[in-house]
């Protein structure tokens, strides 16, 4: 008999970012051999990607770690492994490394590419492992990848943040802005683009702030406008934008460009004057909403969503009142809501008058009541209208039905072949659901069309 193939497994927390590490996670193990384990319960190696924007997902992630103890008990060989953002903070690598002694290797956001060297040495030597580099290094080109879709890729054009909002811990584990050189992305969507992909993410905590660490002028629209001269890709998307960086000549390139699709995450993040500015968010209400109408002018159809939070330190029913009032009259497509949560080390930690849980809750259920209502009657306004989706396979659910996504990255739902992955189909909308459409397949558009406007 062969030797058995060893098996790993990748979970993970979090946003496009760690999903996207996380590929690269899969990738580096597979180059070292590794091969995807059918079950948690039977990886050799299980590496945890980690995320600490929420108190929520912390918690989470403890519970596991909680919960894999009993397998490495029954699984001596078994090594279980950590990075990301939860364990770039020295309090936490050091809280897990005394509370978890079955957890073999702790890596943080700045060292990924180390997971082979270090993961080696603890198979070889049985030993426990830490290292957390405190700076980012330079960024790290062509680190195997394995991804998880062979229609759509997430591509990095920038790590870290520099705009230090006042709630958030990003800036602290993910280290200052940094922008990927652009032949660097070119040369990764062509070659995404040769091998079929039809479909790629641009990613950034701010994309629109592209480019200014480098030298030059080369900004997000240049990049934008070469990225969409890429033959064979149909669709480019991209998130974070940060309102205050979405310039002019950022919304006509987005207006010009036939492959950039109809979407745009802004997150607002409050309504209030006064609380976006105890949040260094950089801009006012008014500047958003004038904002919101150029973008919906020069962009016909377009769909904006966002984040929104409630609870932030200080405040007060008015404050609140501003947020309501707003996701009033933005109209939103859809929009991630959080309550705010103290992150140790941020400056609103701090603050204060932080704001009593129950206020909260009250807060965030009408908030989300109000804004899934608004997100329901734009789902609806679609049924009867035929629908432009790029197949992505099989629904997650239901094995007979498939899935894809609008330009305006609404997901669709409808009967079909998994066989139509990567392609373009027209589809007669006939229901809608909160977090989707359902419809009917028409017909295929077909493999030479360029999904232009
Ligand atoms: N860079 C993106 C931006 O500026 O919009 C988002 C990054 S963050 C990972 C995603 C969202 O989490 C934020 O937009 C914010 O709404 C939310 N968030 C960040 N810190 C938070 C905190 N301390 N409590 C609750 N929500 C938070
Ligand atoms: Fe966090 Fe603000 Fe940077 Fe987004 S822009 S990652 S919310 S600091």
């Amino acid at each position: 008999m062969g030797k058995r193939i060893p098996t790993y497994e990748v979970i993970t927390f979090g946003c496009q970012m760690n999903d996207h590490d996380s590929e690269v996670m899969a990738g580096m193990l597979e180059a070292m051999g590794y091969e995807p384990a059918a079950s948690t319960d039977e990886a050799d190696v299980i590496m945890i990607n980690t995320c600490c924007v929420r108190e929520t997902a912390e918690n989470k992630i403890y519970g596991l770690l909680g919960r894999l103890a009993s397998l490495k008990n029954k699984k001596r060989h078994l090594i279980i492994g950590i990075a990301g953002c939860m364990t770039q903070q020295p309090e936490v690598a050091r809280k897990i490394k005394n509370r978890f002694p079955h957890v073999d290797l702790i890596l943080g956001t700045h060292n990924l590419h180390r997971l082979p060297d270090l993961l080696s040495r603890v198979r070889e030597n049985r030993e426990r492992l830490v290292e957390v580099w405190e700076q980012a290094g330079q960024v790290m080109e062509n680190l195997p990848i394995r991804r998880a879709s062979n229609v759509k890729a997430w591509v990095n054009i920038t790590y870290g943040c520099n705009n230090f909002c006042t709630y958030c811990i990003v800036p602290y584990v993910r280290g200052r802005e940094r922008s990927r050189k652009p032949e660097d992305i070119l040369n990764e969507i062509r070659q995404l683009a040769q091998e079929g992909y039809r479909e790629v993410t641009l990613l950034g905590q701010n994309v629109n702030s592209y480019g200014k660490d480098l030298p030059g002028k080369y900004n997000f629209a240049n990049l934008l406008r070469e990225v969409d001269q890429i033959p064979g890709l149909w669709r480019i998307r991209f998130t974070t934008s940060h309102p205050r960086d979405f310039t002019q000549e950022l919304i006509d390139t987005i207006a010009r460009c036939t492959h950039v699709c109809e979407h745009i995450h802004l997150p607002v993040q409050a309504g209030s004057n006064r609380i976006l500015k105890m949040m260094n968010r950089g801009y006012n209400r008014d500047y958003y909403f004038d904002l919101v109408e150029r973008i919906r002018q020069a962009i016909p159809g377009v769909a904006i969503t966002t984040d929104i939070m409630v609870g932030f330190p200080g405040e007060t029913e008015e404050d609140f009142a501003h947020t309501m009032e707003l996701v009033e009259r933005v109209r939103f497509d859809s929009a991630f809501m959080f309550v705010y949560n103290p992150r140790p080390g941020t400056p609103a930690a701090r603050f204060p008058e932080q704001v009593p849980d129950e206020v909260k809750s009250k807060r965030i259920q009408e908030l989300i009541a109000r804004q899934n209502e608004i997100t329901l009657e734009y789902n609806r306004s679609f049924i009867g209208r035929v629908e432009q989706v790029l197949v992505e396979g099989e629904s997650k659910t239901n094995p007979e039905m498939i899935s894809g996504r609008t330009r305006t990255n609404r997901l669709v739902i409808f009967p079909g072949s998994g066989d139509l992955a990567g392609q373009l189909v027209n589809v007669t909308i006939t229901g809608a659901r909160l977090t989707h459409l359902e419809g009917n397949l028409e017909a295929t558009v077909g493999a030479n069309f360029s999904d232009g406007r």
